[in-house]
């Protein structure tokens, strides 16, 4: 038997689309799991809490905090390639248009007084909002705010055809 890709998906800061344009797939993605994929971490998608590794992650969102931080470059560690998946991460994106402002102003207009990032078990915001690829080596990019459906179909058959 051929054994499944192992795919994960990390989220970063971002705003849900490109995962609906993911699950927007539908039945067409859950027979990628069935058959060729074996989904070893998505929050968004599956109740596992983390993985050892991966033949390919997507990284969704630009890297906001001190924990998308920590996570992706686990990820970079854990997986042989690392997809740069839509806008955000690629470019920092919409979630870029926070550095217009000053990151302690922006937590006491949200928060009021109480910063809750001073919360040991929250994440530390960064100073900048950046793309993936000032902290890690990203092997391919896939754009697009969320990327299209017809670009999200070639990846994955890329990914099958073992030419990602
Ligand atoms: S690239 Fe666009 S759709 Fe995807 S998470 Fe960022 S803002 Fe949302």
């Amino acid at each position: 038997m051929v054994e499944k890709i192992k795919l994960a998906i990390e989220d970063c800061a971002l705003c849900g689309g490109c995962e609906i344009a993911l699950a927007d797939l539908g039945t067409a993605l859950l027979d990628l799991f069935d058959k060729h994929i074996d989904l070893v971490y998505a929050p968004i998608l599956a109740s596992t809490t983390d993985y050892d590794k991966a033949d390919i992650t997507l990284v969704i969102g630009a890297i906001r905090s001190d924990h998308d931080l920590e996570r992706v470059k686990a990820a970079r560690e854990k997986s042989k390639i690392i997809v740069s998946f839509g806008t955000c991460p690629s470019s920092a994106g919409l979630v870029g248009l926070a550095n217009l402002f000053d990151k302690d102003e922006m937590l006491k207009r949200a928060y009021g007084t109480e910063d809750p990032s001073k919360h040991k078990e929250t994440p530390k915001l960064l100073d900048e909002v950046k793309p993936l690829s000032k902290y890690i080596h990203v092997d391919y990019i896939i754009p697009g705010c969320p990327p299209p459906q017809p670009v999200i179909k070639q990846m994955l058959k890329s990914v099958l055809k073992g030419v990602l």
